[in-house]
């Protein structure tokens, strides 16, 4: 990568997701002089609609190797970056690490548990099944009719908003710098640097980082071939207000509905999974749905106040891998195609990526995640 001093940044970092921050901090943290310039407000995106859940056990299907190893390390990982990021910006992230139970509110979707259970019994990994009452004994508002389920002690949560804000405080900081609400930016390479501008603001950057997210605006146009592999898949949810009646204290999902409940009193309520490219209206009977399932395994949910519908768009490749790392583009890195474990995985990714980038550190999954591979359809993962 270039690093000519007649530059002010070494990295304009475009998207301030979760992809763009945890990116900027971690090249920061290398010393590298980072701008990260986002077109609407950071955390604005995908990010602020995920749930947080740290969620690579339950998760977990023997057909998505590459994804359960990453996320296993990811999930590794977590601990010692929140301690390090709250440490830097001065904040709680709402990391906590009560768990998360699968429940099953009625036989049917206990078939299906009890297939999943088997599988993550294959890969080896620390969950155990419970019976409906021992499930109510860890969460008491849990249906009378929830006949089963599985407990993973190992999948954590994070307050998915507030890790956005403690990231962009790290990131100024470390030095970098964080610029908001400059609509969409178009970086062009100008002699040897590239040049970014809109809204008044003008910035020369030694590198370019796409995080665009789904949008991938920029990487459509300067890397078609690459970015045709990218899609929106789009998310609603809600929020739902907890603090009078404290339902839950876990992660609680079936297979229809996930409900996370954060320490501000909030429950995300998620979500459904579209192809309906970048359609961003709540729709009646998609809502009308997750609260059907929230309201089959708690009851009580339909007591809460909805606080918030909503609508992400999770940034999923052809292959749903991550797209990390260099492109053919002199001076163009990518780190994109988080696809639905963003939160989990952006931290460790930005990690590898950092240290690739600034000290040409190699390492298997910046290989097997690389842009590149969509030039290369042979090429040995
Ligand atoms: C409903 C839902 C639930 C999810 N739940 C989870 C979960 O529980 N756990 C988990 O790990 N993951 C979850 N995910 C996935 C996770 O949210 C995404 O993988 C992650 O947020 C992607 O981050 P990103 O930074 O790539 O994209 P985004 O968060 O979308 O950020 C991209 C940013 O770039 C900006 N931008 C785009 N183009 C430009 C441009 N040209 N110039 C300037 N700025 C630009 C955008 O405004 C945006 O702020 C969920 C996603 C959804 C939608």
């Amino acid at each position: 990568m270039l690093s000519p001093q007649s530059t002010p940044y070494d990295w304009c970092i475009v998207g301030g997701g979760i992809a763009g921050l945890t990116a900027a901090r971690a090249l920061a943290q290398h010393g590298q002089r980072v701008v990260v310039i986002e077109q609407s407000v950071i955390g604005h995106g995908a990010t602020a609609a995920a749930g947080g859940m740290l969620a690579p056990l339950v998760e977990a299907r023997s057909a998505e190797p590459h994804t359960v190893q990453f996320g296993m390390e990811a999930l590794r990982f977590y601990p010692e970056f929140v301690a390090q990021l709250q440490a830097e910006a001065e904040m709680n992230v709402g990391y906590r690490t009560e768990g998360t139970l699968v429940v099953a509110p009625d036989r049917d979707q206990a078939e299906q548990l009890r297939h999943l259970f088997a599988e993550q019994q294959r890969l080896q990994l620390p969950v155990e099944w419970l019976s409906g009452y021992e499930l109510r004994q860890i969460e008491p508002y849990l249906s009378p009719t929830v006949v089963g389920g599985i407990r993973s002690q190992q999948d954590h949560q994070v307050d998915n908003r507030l890790l956005a804000v403690a990231l962009a405080r790290a990131v100024v900081r470390l030095g970098g710098k964080v610029i908001e609400n400059v609509g969409e930016l178009y970086p062009e390479r100008v002699g040897g640097t590239w040049q970014a501008e809109a809204n008044g603001v003008s910035i020369k950057a030694a590198n370019i980082l796409l995080a665009e997210g789904a949008a991938a605006t920029a990487l459509r146009r300067m890397l078609p071939d690459i970015a045709k592999h990218l899609r929106p898949v789009k998310g609603q949810f809600l929020r739902l207000d907890q603090r009078e009646l404290h339902l839950i204290d876990h992660v609680v999902r079936t297979t229809e509905v996930y409900l996370v409940p954060k320490n501000n009193g909030q429950i995300v309520v998620g979500a459904s999974a579209e192809d309906r490219g970048f359609d961003n209206r709540n729709t009646v009977g998609e809502i009308f749905e997750l609260l059907r399932a929230a309201w089959e395994c708690i009851p009580a949910v339909r007591e809460l106040p909805i606080l918030e519908t909503g609508v992400g768009f999770r940034p999923a490749t052809s292959d749903h891998l991550p797209l990390l790392g260099r492109t053919q583009i002199e001076g163009l890195a990518v780190a994109a195609g988080y696809y639905r474990h963003g939160i989990l995985f952006a931290p460790y990714a930005a990690h590898l990526l950092a240290d690739h980038l600034v000290q040409q550190a190699s390492n298997q999954w910046i290989h097997t995640f690389s842009p590149e591979r969509f030039h290369e359809p042979n090429r040995q993962r």
